[in-house]
């Protein structure tokens, strides 16, 4: 049998070794292995590599993607998904595996709906936005590098007593900002989930500073509700003192990634292989609790996010 594999969408540190472990998974158990370079795209234009035991030799604690990632406008349309399918054909390929986030996922389905291929989703995204896992891979690497930054940071604040806002990734999920947030001790969080008042914030900084607090944290996923530049000059004239902005942009998207991560991708992807050879016909892989779990594509992907409520709670008690 013969299985294609890309990566798609935004890279994530552990894509990698998750690619290790379907392609070790596969020739364990016999299967082949085509991966695609540069995602849909190079699915599109017929760029791929047999992949051996060697070609994922010494990657598993590398960040970004060694088949490269890319984002396809071409594969979103009908006839170009079409086309990925002829492609897929002609190799023989019975199975495609795609590690990528909500878009690429969704690029999988279609495919599924349009053509039967058979393919497998696993969850290869920092930005932890897909309801039907409690983690993505490269999630917990992407809170791990910005909370060092957010150590780095405090030093600093705190020795020039200034209010910093850290703008985390984040456009329509506030979980880097929350998980950050929680385990760097900042003041306040802001994330797209849930609207906030910008007088609360000020009361509560200079209630800070009124009890002789030296610097203030506030980390602000980058698509919650205000720009980070307007969220900096009101708070630095209503609190009459320099508020500084650090954005941390992609950064947080490279680095070797955690043990969770390489252990979240080797799990997944080797229950992606098992669920090919037990004949499935679609699903999306990832983690409840600590049980890998599956569902059919369209499930996973029609179901909703609310795990950030419970993280609210903590942090409305904590901050
Ligand atoms: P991340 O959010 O981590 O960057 P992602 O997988 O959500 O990852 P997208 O750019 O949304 O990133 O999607 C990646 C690719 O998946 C797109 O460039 C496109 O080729 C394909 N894709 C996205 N949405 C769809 C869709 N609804 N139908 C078909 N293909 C899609």
């Amino acid at each position: 049998m013969r299985v294609g594999l890309l990566t798609s969408g935004g890279d994530a540190p552990g894509m990698n070794a998750c690619i290790r472990a379907v392609t070790r998974a596969c020739l364990y158990y016999g299967m082949e292995v085509i991966g695609f370079h540069q995602g849909y795209e190079g699915l599109l234009d017929d760029d791929y590599e047999i992949m051996k035991v060697s070609s994922v030799a010494d990657i598993i604690h590398r960040g970004g993607t060694i088949l490269q990632t890319a984002r396809s406008a071409r594969f979103q349309t009908t006839d170009g998904t079409l086309d990925g399918y002829e492609v897929l054909k002609k190799h023989g390929i019975e199975a495609l595996v795609v590690i990528g986030g909500d878009g690429s996922l969704r690029g999988a389905l279609q495919l599924y709906e349009m053509t039967r291929m058979p393919v497998f989703g696993l969850p290869g995204t920092i930005d932890n936005d897909l309801a039907y896992t409690d983690f993505t891979i490269g999630f917990d690497t992407a809170v791990n590098t910005a909370l060092q930054a957010i150590g780095n940071i405090r030093d600093t604040s705190s020795s020039h007593g200034r209010t910093t806002i850290i703008e985390v990734m984040g456009r329509n999920c506030g979980d880097i900002a929350l998980n950050a947030g929680l385990a760097g001790g900042a003041e306040t969080i802001l994330i797209p989930e849930k609207s906030f008042n910008l007088d609360d914030i000020v009361k509560k900084l200079q209630a800070g500073l009124a009890r002789g607090k030296k610097h203030s944290i506030i980390i602000k996923a980058e698509g919650a509700g205000i720009s980070t530049d307007e969220l900096a000059a009101v708070l630095g004239e209503k609190l009459g003192s320099e508020t500084k902005q650090v954005i941390l942009g992609y950064i947080q998207r490279g680095g070797s990634p955690t043990a969770r991560d390489r252990i979240l991708a080797s799990r997944t992807g080797v229950r992606c292989v098992e669920l090919i050879r037990e004949g499935a016909s679609n699903a999306a892989i990832g983690i409840k609790g600590d049980t890998i779990v599956d569902y059919p594509l369209a499930v996973a992907l029609a179901m909703e996010k609310d795990s950030h409520l419970e993280f609210q709670r903590i942090c409305d008690i904590l901050l």
